[in-house]
C-alpha cells in the first residue's frame, strides 16, 4: 500500500521549465551558461519565442551575432520545445481582472477584438512558419488573454497553453492548460508544476540558485510531452484548481 502512494506521489510530481522572452535581443550571456547547465543534466526546457519582438524594453537587450533563427532550430533539434510567447511582446492596452485567469495587468491580447486577436496569432504564426517552424503551443505576455484570444487560437490550430491553476494539467473549452503558479522557482512536494524563469533578469547569484536546484532535481524536471501526457480533470485536481486561483488572486506571492 504504501509503496503504491509512493509511486502515485512520484509519478504525478515532475517539474517542468519555460523560459520566457527568447528573441534576438536578450540577455545572451546567462542564455549560454544556462544551456550548458540544460546540456550537462540533459534537461529539455520550453522555450517561449517571441517571433516579431517589438516590446522596447526587451529590445534594449543585445543581439547575438549567429542568425537567431538557425538558433532557435539548434534547441529545437535538442528536443526542446517551442512556443510562442505572443507576437510582437508589445503592451498596448491595460485590463483589469477580467482576463481569463483574473489576473489582470498590462497585455498584448485581453479586451482587443477576436479578430484583433486573430491577426495578432497570425502574424506571428506567419514568422514562425517563414522560419520552417510548426507551433502548438502558445502562452501570452504577462498571463493576460481571454475566451476570444482562446478563439483565436483554436482557429489557428494552437490548442495548448502554458499557464493556469491548479497541481495537474487539465483540458478546458478545447485547450490543455499545463498549470503555471510561481514567479519564483518553488518546488511543491506533489504535483505537475511549470517553473517560469526570466533570464533577462537573472544575475549570476540567481543563475548559481538555479543551478542548485538543478543539480539537486534533475530527476524530477520533466518535458513538455511528459507534462501534457498527465492531463486529468478529475475532481480533485479540480479543487486545487479553484484552491490555488484564490490563493495566488489574493497577492502574487512568490
Ligand atoms: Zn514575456
Amino acid at each position: 500500500m504504501l509503496n503504491k502512494i509512493k509511486k502515485y506521489l512520484s509519478d504525478n510530481t515532475g517539474y517542468l521549465i519555460r523560459l520566457d522572452d527568447i528573441a534576438e535581443n536578450m540577455n545572451w550571456n546567462m542564455m549560454d551558461q544556462t544551456t550548458s547547465l540544460f546540456d550537462k543534466f540533459n534537461i529539455k526546457p520550453v522555450l517561449g519565442v517571441i517571433p516579431n519582438n517589438k516590446d522596447p524594453e526587451l529590445l534594449s537587450y543585445p543581439k547575438k551575432k549567429e542568425n537567431f533563427w538557425q538558433q532557435v532550430h539548434k534547441w529545437k533539434n535538442k528536443g526542446w520545445e517551442i512556443a510562442m510567447h505572443g507576437n510582437n511582446h508589445v503592451y498596448d492596452k491595460f485590463c483589469k481582472k477580467i482576463d481569463y485567469l483574473s489576473q489582470g495587468g498590462n497585455t498584448e491580447f485581453c479586451t482587443h477584438s477576436y479578430e484583433n486577436q486573430l491577426k495578432k496569432i497570425e502574424m506571428g504564426l506567419e514568422k514562425f512558419s517563414k522560419e520552417n517552424m510548426k507551433i502548438k503551443i502558445f502562452f501570452a505576455p504577462n498571463h493576460t488573454f481571454d475566451s476570444n484570444t482562446l478563439l483565436a487560437l483554436k482557429k489557428s490550430g494552437i490548442n495548448e497553453i502554458i499557464d493556469g491553476y491548479g497541481l495537474m494539467p487539465y483540458e478546458e473549452k478545447g485547450i490543455k492548460f499545463i498549470p503555471q503558479l510561481f514567479y519564483k522557482i518553488f518546488a511543491l512536494p506533489f504535483g505537475i508544476q511549470t517553473f517560469q524563469i526570466h533570464l533577462n533578469y537573472y544575475d549570476q547569484n540567481d543563475f548559481e540558485n538555479l543551478k542548485k536546484f538543478v543539480e539537486l532535481n534533475s530527476k524530477k524536471i520533466i518535458t513538455y510531452t511528459e507534462a501534457v501526457s498527465k492531463i486529468n480533470n478529475n475532481l480533485f485536481f479540480k479543487l486545487t484548481r479553484i484552491f490555488t486561483k484564490k490563493i495566488l488572486q489574493i497577492k502574487r506571492l512568490f
